[in-house]
């Protein structure tokens, strides 16, 4: 892989997302060599996917170059390609360009979508996870535009407005209130030959309320945000089976849909080569200590959502958002450096900063530990901490001018298919 050879402790680290980066970032230009791969050479936000998706950002917004975050990281090195395999015993890893050792392996691989099994759904529905299949999604909307402009029947209109999406969490809710907009404020300007009223967005969602993972008060609040933009909303709803057309629900909800996106859940992406009993089976983390060291390898470390450090606050582990990996990532940085130097670790413990959800324009819920709001003040906040957790000053601008564009103009400006998405 051509990574040169030092006296340097060399730490590799998997993974470019949040954990990662700030991982690499606490790194920069100590006593260490650090060896950085991902398989893709630029860091997602995913927390705005669903606004490529939904044509109100630019792909590249969302994405920063790897390269550029060590650019000034005199020991750093970073390889494009995916890592295979891990052999601990061997301490080296296996990649798609060649093996590499390590003395300090770090697995920051993140999750991947979960189907639950469902062949089915895996084969017909659209995930967003990546910045591709936001633009795929991108694609597929404005394509059945087109089509139901040209559709020879209602019924085959519809199909083509009807938007299903599975998983009312934080993506699944604003993914909705962004395809609302796209319906109230895009299709009466841009598509004459269109009724607005035959488009429909459905939202499904297992539980028996909309973000189960927030409050009730968020929930609330979502709901009627959601109800106000025209969201149909439909809980206590599990998706058995979509063939590409007809999704089939447990209940006796059946709706025709060209469209359906997965936003239902995820699982681990772990790498193959370790002991059983280093990762939890069913949630697909590596079981980690307090220090991110994972179970029977003192040498090897997971950070992020592939982690799970099960504790007295947290038995189920920490929640697969961005605080806990920026966090673990952190203190790992200097954990390592402190191991290398033989002194005591420090424990992870969790800040929990609150979590927020945005729905449409002007509304949003937060909830944080005392207080729990909703509305255009929350909106508000939402931006600011979107805009601020975004990395690279660029990004940061060129997402700031797209939004206030948008607002003033209600328009969604990246409404191009560049990639036809092919079904
Ligand atoms: C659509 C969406 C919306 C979200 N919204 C929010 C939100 O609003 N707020 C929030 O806090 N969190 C949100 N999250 C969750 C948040 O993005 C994750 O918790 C966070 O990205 C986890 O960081 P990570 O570093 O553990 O993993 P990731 O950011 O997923 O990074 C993992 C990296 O590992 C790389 N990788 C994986 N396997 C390999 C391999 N074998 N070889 C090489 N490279 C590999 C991947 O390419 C990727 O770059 C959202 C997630 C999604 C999908």
């Amino acid at each position: 892989m051509n990574i040169p050879q030092s006296n340097l402790p060399r730490i590799v680290i998997i993974g470019g997302g949040f954990a990662g980066i700030n991982l690499v970032k606490s790194l920069a230009n100590k006593n260490v060599q650090v060896v950085l791969i991902d398989k893709r050479n630029y860091h997602t936000f995913q927390p705005l996917l669903y606004q490529v998706s939904s044509s109100g950002l630019e792909p590249d917004s969302i994405a920063y170059p790897l390269r550029k975050i060590i650019k000034k990281h005199n020991t750093t090195f970073f390889r494009l390609t995916e890592v295979e395999q891990i052999l601990p015993e061997k301490k080296e890893i296996i990649t798609s360009i060649g093996h590499l050792t390590y003395d300090y392996l770090v697995l920051a691989t993140g999750t991947k979508t979960n189907y639950f099994g469902n062949k089915a759904i895996q084969s017909s529905s659209m995930p967003m996870k990546t910045v591709p299949q936001a633009l795929d999604i991108r694609s597929l909307i404005l394509q059945n535009f087109e089509k139901a402009a040209i559709a020879d029947s209602k019924s085959e209109r519809e199909a083509f407005l009807n938007f299903v999406i599975v998983g009312a969490g934080p993506t699944g809710v604003e993914l909705a209130g962004a395809i609302a907009e796209l319906k109230n404020n895009i299709l009466p300007r841009d598509y004459h030959d269109l009724d607005p009223d035959d488009m429909h967005i459905h939202l499904l969602e297992g539980a028996g309320r909309v973000l189960p993972p927030m409050s009730e008060h968020a929930s609330k609040k979502a709901t009627q945000f959601l109800n106000k933009l025209g969201v149909k909303i439909h809980c206590n709803t599990f998706v058995k089976h979509y063939d590409g057309t007809t999704v089939t629900t447990n209940s006796e909800l059946k709706l025709e849909s060209e469209t359906l996106i997965w936003a239902a859940g995820v699982t681990g992406a772990p790498v193959q080569g370790l002991n059983a009993d280093a990762l939890i089976e069913g949630a697909n983390r590596y079981n980690v200590n307090q220090f991110n060291q994972v179970e029977g390898y003192p040498n090897i470390f997971a950070v992020g959502d592939i982690a799970l450090m099960a504790s007295e606050a947290y038995p189920k582990g920490h929640p697969q958002v961005a605080q806990p990996a920026i966090q673990q990532g952190n203190l790992l940085g200097k954990n390592l450096l402190r191991l290398i130097d033989n002194k005591p670790l420090k424990p992870f413990v969790y800040k929990d900063k609150g979590s927020m959800a945005t729905i449409g324009r002007n509304k949003a819920v937060v909830d944080l530990k005392h207080y729990k709001f909703g509305g255009f003040f929350a909106w508000f906040i939402w931006m600011f901490v979107h805009l601020m957790s975004l990395v690279g000053f660029r990004n940061r601008v060129i997402v700031l001018f797209n939004w206030t564009y948008n607002y003033i103009n209600f328009d969604k400006a990246a409404r191009l298919i560049i990639r036809p998405f092919k079904k």
